[in-house]
């Protein structure tokens, strides 16, 4: 007689309510981790992530294969994409509009990583005040043979100077290798001044320390120096989001630390998935400081200059 075993039910799991489709593949494969613990990862993330993501136009980096296959960057929105990632039209520098999107909650989050999304960028404005942004970040990029002490050394000497200037920063780092120094804006400028305080403090740093920092992208120019990438802070350019995991080996989470827990880390990179869960359940330093927001005045460049 022929038994007829009765199949399990093979539905997709489901997080913050989104199925998730091929769980068990492999995304990180040198640490193990697979679809299903990113889409969960996000999960529980997915509220810090909206408080400092949420509402902010997103470039998602994209690994569909897993890191051993072609990742890509996706920023704009095109006809079949989950609903709960909100969309909002932009106009581009060619005068074109299109459309942006957003995460307003941990669903969003999850919808993301169920396409494949590892990472999560963003831009330094809201998108009800897209003209005005409120997140000022330098991104600091070593050169090939420096440490991590002087990049470390290079973030709290870069809190330092914004403090001099009464502009209260906080601390990243990247997962990658280095650390952003950012600093909360109300929403009192735009674009070109944000942009232009960010241009001449890195510029002020290279006059002031040329044998340590460089205010130029090139890479014979950062030669043993630490690039003080102040190109995050123009109009569309995005950073990588506090919590967003990074596509590299390993696992490691971006995270936001404080000025006390910078100086005793290890490195850019020591976060990661396998430990990510006690940092995510410690006080967040960076909402301390969102209170903080100031104004960038008109005089600012210029007491630069005299420093
Ligand atoms: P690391 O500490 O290793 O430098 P990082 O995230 O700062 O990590 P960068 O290469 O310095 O990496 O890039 C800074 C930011 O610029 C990124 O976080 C990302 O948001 C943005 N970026 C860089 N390249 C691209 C790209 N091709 N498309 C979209 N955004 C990009
Ligand atoms: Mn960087
Ligand atoms: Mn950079």
């Amino acid at each position: 007689a022929t038994v007829t075993i009765e199949q399990p039910e093979t539905d997709s799991p489901v997080v913050a309510g989104v199925k998730i489709s091929n769980p068990d593949r492999r995304v990180f494969g040198d640490a193990g981790f697979t679809k299903l613990d990113v889409a969960r990862y996000y999960e529980r993330a997915g509220e810090r992530l909206t408080e400092i993501a949420g509402h902010r136009p997103l470039s998602l980096l994209r690994c569909p294969g897993g890191l051993e296959e072609a990742c890509f960057f996706q920023k704009h929105g095109h006809g079949a994409m989950p609903a709960a990632l909100q969309r909002i039209a932009i106009e581009e520098s060619n005068g074109e509009t299109a459309d942006y999107l957003y995460a307003t909650r941990a669903e969003s989050f999850v919808a993301a990583a169920q396409m494949g999304t590892v990472e999560f960028h963003i831009q330094g404005a809201r998108t009800d005040r897209l003209d005005r942004p409120d997140r000022l970040v330098f991104d600091l990029d070593p050169d090939e043979g420096l440490g991590w002490d002087d990049v470390r050394q290079t973030a709290l000497d870069l809190r330092g100077w914004l403090s001099d200037l009464a502009l209260e920063s906080g601390a990243m780092v990247t997962g990658g290798k280095g650390v952003h120094v950012w600093v909360p804006l109300r929403r009192t400028q735009g674009w070109d001044a944000v942009r232009g305080f960010a241009k001449t403090l890195a510029h002020v740093l290279e006059e002031k320390e040329p044998k340590r920092f460089t205010a130029s992208m090139s890479k014979a120019r950062r030669k043993g120096r630490i690039f003080i990438d102040w190109l995050r802070n123009e109009r569309g350019a995005t950073a990588v989001a506090p919590w967003s995991l990074r596509a590299r080996a390993g696992a490691p989470v971006a995270v936001p630390v404080g000025w006390d827990e910078l100086a005793n880390l290890k490195g850019a990179a020591t976060f990661t998935l396998t430990n990510i869960d006690t940092r995510l359940a410690a006080p967040c330093p960076y909402l301390k400081q969102a209170n903080s927001l100031h104004t960038l005045d008109a005089d600012t460049a210029t007491r630069l200059q005299d420093w």
